[in-house]
């Protein structure tokens, strides 16, 4: 029979036992051992049933065994310095609270002077523990191990997404390797959540507006990291219909419109959100805005609205708002980026929909690719974000350097380099992804709490400590962790096998699955095409010798879930999973269905190597190479992503690749796989099982040890959140305070004017006279240069020199600007003229330009406008190149 209603019971703990409850709710435990081995000793076997989930944990303790802990000495202890240490985590001052005395000096003005009073962090996706499954992949983990150390780093954040009844789904394998989908129903009150009330007890509700007279309502679930909170939208309430209901069902899933909606409450409904958080419990208002990738822009656009009903003008508060805003762009992969038809979106704005009060043109603008090869029809989020952003970036200085290009219609006139992307590279919560075995063998070396603050803060110094750690001890750290993966893939191995059919009895091969002494590659990653899942299978004979090699085999684990659209995605797996089902290889390759959080911690730390092997320069950032590498598992890699900046030999092996060449894809495979063979062969294979006099893998060793002294320190998240702090949210928060005050609507307006007045600024004419002898090094130029600048002053615009070496084409290469001054009044046909010197500091083919550009000390970069003039063809004669 089927029930009509459900609920939990929440267990009553026994008082002395209260803090474990408090413990359970803060997620800190999903990457604090300590905590976790408390519970684990609240009772084992049940721990483990839970799939190490707190809540869960104790709602299924029998009472019996909670009389028996609360009677128990030790473990009150324990309880009681468990729950101190939370408390001292919670409230103590950390990097933040240290750093807010200090004062950057960035030339902006800076009411204040100091760190933003709060950030509100928005995702659509959220992997912070296996235990709340929010997450689809890369994405999500990173959202959470942004959370995570923000939360070490003592950052006032405010995490804000959506609560998806279904999360993302459950993979399992048919018979033949087909890839399951499972959507099991998550119920809020059994997962580490509380439900944000109002002040009378009842639940706080956001409302958005529909079309024809409908609404959106949705609760707010709060998770705690550690000392950030995680706000979590739900559309599953009574007081929807059916169809709103379903809003937050599940992650990734769905039509257009459902899409639409959900990105509607995440942006618009999670500023709401955060209005009702900061109301009910006091905590300050965010200054900055952040969103990681497009799905959440709408936020911005409710900003504005909100402006705008306290009587702002639309483009004023456009202003206030993009001061505060930062973007984050996460893919060079155009279907990554969500892109809406223009009507869909029209249709739920406007004054019966949401935002009324603002013009729906002005919204469909803001979304609409006017550039070339765009298409107008189209709202795209990724535009919008970066329309709405002040501050944007890419999450590798190579994805950085795609952005741009990617981007740079929407800045006409500018060279990528100046397309006003930055970049930030990713990192990793070091003490969610490195094993507990790691963990204490640097503990053993410098000490538990130094550890502590090397894996969450970072300073390379402590790093160094690894150097002194003795060989022996690194191979035995390394040979126990890939020990545990052997039992691990074997106990999944099996469970996968039981869903695919079989029966025990013909499973017991399973025992025999991989060896603890074989060196193990791992490669586990969403499935998406250009991720090459199967690029390994490229030549199977190779590869089965690789496999079966007497001396020196391989050994591979495999896994990965393919979006449920994708079928080529599913083939792929199929493709995989037929090759390991192989009699003569299934022992030594295998593919995990299910690919998630609780397993990668696992994955990553038990294998020797680490396969990326993307097609460049598609894979923005990829993380889980850096969290194999704090493990001491060496990357094997495309020169992609974050690997393309931080490889050095000493410590990996960077892939070749034929991107560039005119080769087409198959052939591009064909090369790329050869090339993976080889390095496998020749490189890979001798070092590691070659033993040097001690009877141990010397130079490999060696390896491991520079992974973790070189790319320890980089591959942190602590290091990313600090840079996001110095380099975005810092600029972000004092633009936006000083935007908010009058200044916003001076500077809306100049903006306008000096749109608006753009066509009258022209560069008439353009000379140059050599001082001293013609065009050799250390000589001088002096520039001359006649302007109008119509209906502009002098101060409305910088007139600039761009000089350096000229390619084949005339284009200048790393042009430096050089300011040029203006010189007296306008001549009699109302030019004024500007001059400068320009300097010939190198030798070669050199060449110079001059431009007008806007210049404001607002503005955060000269290209924000996407305004430029240049000379005309006419004038070209003096400002091109000048000598070869
Ligand atoms: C880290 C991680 C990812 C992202 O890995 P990439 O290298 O960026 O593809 C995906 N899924 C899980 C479970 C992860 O932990």
């Amino acid at each position: 029979m089927k029930a009509i209603r459900r609920f939990t019971v929440r267990p009553v703990l026994p008082a002395a036992l209260a803090p474990l409850s408090e413990l359970s709710r803060n997620l800190r435990w999903s990457w604090h051992t300590g905590t976790r081995d408390l519970f684990r000793d609240v009772d084992p076997a049940l721990w483990d049933a839970s799939g190490d989930d707190p809540v869960r944990l104790l709602g299924s303790v029998p009472a019996a065994r909670l009389a028996e802990l609360a009677a128990d000495e030790d473990f009150l202890r324990r309880l009681g310095e468990s729950a101190e240490d939370l408390r001292e985590y919670v409230t103590g001052p950390r990097w933040y609270q240290e750093r807010q005395a200090e004062s950057p000096d960035d030339g902006l003005p800076a009411p204040g002077g100091e760190l933003p009073a709060a950030v509100a962090y928005f995702s659509p996706e959220f992997g912070v523990t296996a235990a709340l499954p929010q997450y689809s992949g890369g994405l999500g983990i990173l959202a959470g191990d942004h959370l995570k150390a923000a939360s070490d780093l003592g950052v006032p954040l405010i995490g804000v997404g959506l609560l998806y009844r279904h999360g993302y789904f459950r993979q399992s394998l048919t018979r033949d390797g087909w890839q399951q989908e499972h959507y099991p129903l998550l119920d809020p009150n059994e997962l580490p959540l509380t439900l944000l009330r109002e002040t009378d007890g009842s639940p706080a509700l956001v409302r958005l507006a529909l079309p024809g007279g409908r609404a959106l309502r949705a609760h707010v679930w709060q998770a705690q990291i550690g000392r950030v909170p995680l706000l979590m939208l739900d559309s599953d309430v009574e007081e929807n219909d059916p169809g709103a209901r379903e809003v937050t069902d599940r992650l990734y899933g769905g039509g257009s419109e459902h899409r639409l909606l959900q990105e509607m409450l995440l942006g618009i409904g999670g500023v709401r959100a955060v209005r009702a958080y900061c109301r009910l419990t006091g905590h300050p208002a965010p200054e900055v805005f952040h969103t990681n990738e497009g799905h959440a822009g709408f936020l911005g656009l409710e900003r504005v609205h909100e402006l705008v009903q306290g009587g702002l003008a639309f483009e004023s508060a456009l202003e206030s708002v993009r001061g505060g805003t930062v973007f984050t762009t996460h893919t060079p992969v155009p279907a990554g980026i969500d892109r809406f038809d223009r009507e869909l979106v029209a249709h739920h704005f406007g004054p019966d929909a949401e935002l009324p009060g603002i013009d729906v043109e002005l919204i469909l603008r803001l979304g609409m690719e006017t550039y070339a090869g765009g298409d107008a029809n189209v709202f795209n989020m990724a535009v919008m974000g970066l329309r709405l952003a002040r501050g944007a970036n890419g999450v590798s200085t190579l994805h950085g350097k795609v952005s741009q290009e990617m981007f740079q219609g929407l800045w006409p006139g500018f060279d990528p380099e100046e397309v006003p992307i930055a970049s930030v590279t990713n990192g990793v919560h070091a003490p969610t992804w490195v094993a507990p075995e790691v963990f204490r063998l640097g503990a053993r070396q410098i000490g538990e709490r130094r550890t502590d603050r090397a894996l969450s803060v970072g300073g390379s110094e402590r790093w160094d400590a690894v150097a002194d750690i003795q060989d022996s001890d690194i191979w035995q750290l390394r040979r126990e962790l890939r020990a545990q993966l052997v039992d691990e893939v074997r106990r999944r191995l099996h469970v996968s096998w039981r869903q695919r059919g079989a029966a025990t009895a013909e499973l017991g091969w399973i025992d025999e699955v991989l060896d603890p002494d074989v060196l193990t590659i791992g490669f586990a990653r969403r499935v998406p095409s250009y991720k090459r899942l199967t690029l390994m299978l490229r030549d199977q004979d190779r590869l089965l010798e690789l496999l079966t090699h007497s001396e020196r085999p391989v050994q591979i684990v495999v896994a990965g879930k393919a979006h449920p659209a994708d079928d080529g995605g599913k083939r792929l797996i199929q493709d995989l999973v037929r090759f390991t089902d192989d009699p003569r290889v299934r022992h030594r390759i295998v593919f995990l269905p299910d690919y998630g959080m609780a397993m990668a911690q696992k994955l990553y730390a038990g294998c020797d190597v680490w396969l990326n092997n993307p097609l460049r320069p598609l894979e923005a950032c990829g993380t889980s190479g850096m969290k194999a590498a704090l493990n001491g598992c060496l990357n094997l890699s495309v020169l992609d992503g974050w690997w393309d900046e931080w490889f050095e030999p000493d410590f990996g092996w960077a892939i070749p690749t034929a991107d560039g060449s005119a080769t087409d894809d198959h052939r591009r495979d064909d090369l790329e796989a050869a090339a993976l063979y080889d390095l496998l062969e020749r490189r890979i294979t001798p070092r590691f099982y070659e033993n040097g006099p001690e009877g141990l893998p010397d130079r490999w060793i060696e390896m491991v040890r520079r992974t973790l002294t070189r790319l320890g320190p980089k591959v942190l998240a602590g290091r990313m959140v600090r840079e996001y702090v110095e380099r975005l949210y810092v600029p972000a928060a004092r633009a936006h305070r000083v935007l908010e005050a009058d200044a916003a609507s001076g500077f809306a307006a100049w903006k306008n004017r000096v749109r608006a007045a753009w066509p009258g600024v022209a560069v008439d004419h353009v000379e140059a006279t050599a001082v001293g002898t013609t065009a050799e090094l250390g000589a001088t130029l002096a520039l001359r240069v006649r302007v109008r600048l119509g209906e502009l002053a002098p101060d409305d615009v910088e007139v600039q020199a761009l000089a350096g070496r000229v390619d084949p084409e005339d284009h200048i290469a790393d042009a430096t600007p050089v300011p040029l001054k203006p010189t007296g009044a306008p001549d009699g046909e109302g030019r004024l003229l500007y001059e400068g010197p320009l300097a010939l500091d190198r030798t070669g083919p050199f060449g110079y330009t001059v431009r007008i550009l806007p210049s404001h000390r607002l503005l955060a970069s000269n290209a924000e406008l996407g305004l430029v003039a240049v000379p005309s063809e006419a004038t070209g004669e003096a400002a091109g190149v000048l000598m070869r």
